[in-house]
């Protein structure tokens, strides 16, 4: 652990809290198992002893400030979260002026799991190219140097040159695992609906069945809803309880945003993601 980091970060939190600038800190703490982290909600300068950093401190924090609405909160935010506190205020989900972004520069987190950690790097840290958040307040130990490989969607190109057969079959069987125990759409900070389209039942736009061709519209209609929004977390994958890979479908959609937009979500908290932004006379042109 950087304890120099940790110390910065503390100080920070106790500081706003103590001058009321904040009514509550969101960071991270030591889980039980004494070796991953946790969400910590810090309410009182003394609950900021507890806040640390680290490789495990995956979650993406970011999602609770939408149960915080009318509230000042502080959050401590990795650079790849930063991402959504952009889509977030674009959107008018959250109030720039509400919010203290504690950033911090990220050398990249591990795989976790119950009293285990491992020594390699989540996927989406390999390729990550934000060295610091692209938004905040105070930036927690500067910026960090870190070795990054280049983004060349190589696993989407693989799966984009499968028949379509092949792909259907794929997320068929991937789709028919789902338990549909939302555990994805909770943990995004794209999904916000006050009534998700999964559980309305008027108009009933997909059943609530635990089957195949139910799970199927669900996860299609939910990577449509987070196409030019989707700012790549991986939280959605990271917490499913039987490891479908979802950010195959939210990779495919952000490479496709990227190509045909020259978007992606959350980096400037003025442009609008693509289909929020469409017009009567614009027309697209598709190869039939
Ligand atoms: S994607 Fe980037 S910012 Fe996010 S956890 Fe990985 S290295 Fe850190
Ligand atoms: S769809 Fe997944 S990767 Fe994209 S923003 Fe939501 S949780 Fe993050
Ligand atoms: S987290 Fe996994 S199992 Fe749960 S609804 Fe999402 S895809 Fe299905």
């Amino acid at each position: 652990m950087d304890k120099e980091l940790i110390q910065q970060i503390r100080d920070k939190a106790r500081n706003l809290l103590k001058e009321g600038t904040v009514e509550g800190v969101i960071g991270y703490e030591r889980a039980s198992d004494d070796l991953t982290s946790r969400p910590l909600f810090a309410y009182s300068p003394s609950d900021t002893e507890r806040l640390i950093f680290d490789e495990t401190c995956a979650h993406n924090l970011v999602k609770y400030l939408l149960d915080k609405k009318g509230k000042k909160i502080a959050v401590v935010v990795k650079p790849c979260d930063s991402r959504a506190i952009n889509l977030l205020l674009n959107e008018g989900q959250i109030e720039r002026d509400n919010v203290f972004i504690i950033g911090v520069g990220c050398p990249g987190m591990v795989e976790t799991n119950w009293n285990h950690k491992s020594e390699t790097l989540q996927a989406k840290c390999r390729t990550c190219q934000l060295f610091k958040p692209v938004v905040y307040d105070f930036l927690a130990g500067g910026e960090i140097e870190r070795q990054a490989e280049e983004e060349t969607y190589s696993d989407i190109t693989e799966e984009e040159a499968k028949s379509v057969a092949t792909r259907r079959e794929f997320w068929l069987e991937q789709f028919g695992r789902c338990i549909r125990c939302y555990a994805c759409r909770q943990v995004c900070p794209g999904c916000y609906c006050p009534v998700c389209f999964a559980e309305r039942l008027d108009p009933l736009w997909v059943g609530i069945r635990i089957a195949p061709e139910e799970n199927d519209m669900w996860q299609t209609i939910r990577s449509f809803h987070l196409a030019g929004r989707c700012i790549g977390c991986n939280e959605c994958e990271r917490v499913c309880p039987v490891d479908i890979p979802l950010s195959l479908l939210n990779r495919k959609l952000e490479k496709d945003v990227k190509e045909l937009f020259a978007f992606q979500a959350g980096l400037d908290p003025e442009e609008a993601p693509p289909f929020a932004t469409f017009k009567k006379e614009e027309v697209m042109e598709f190869e039939k």
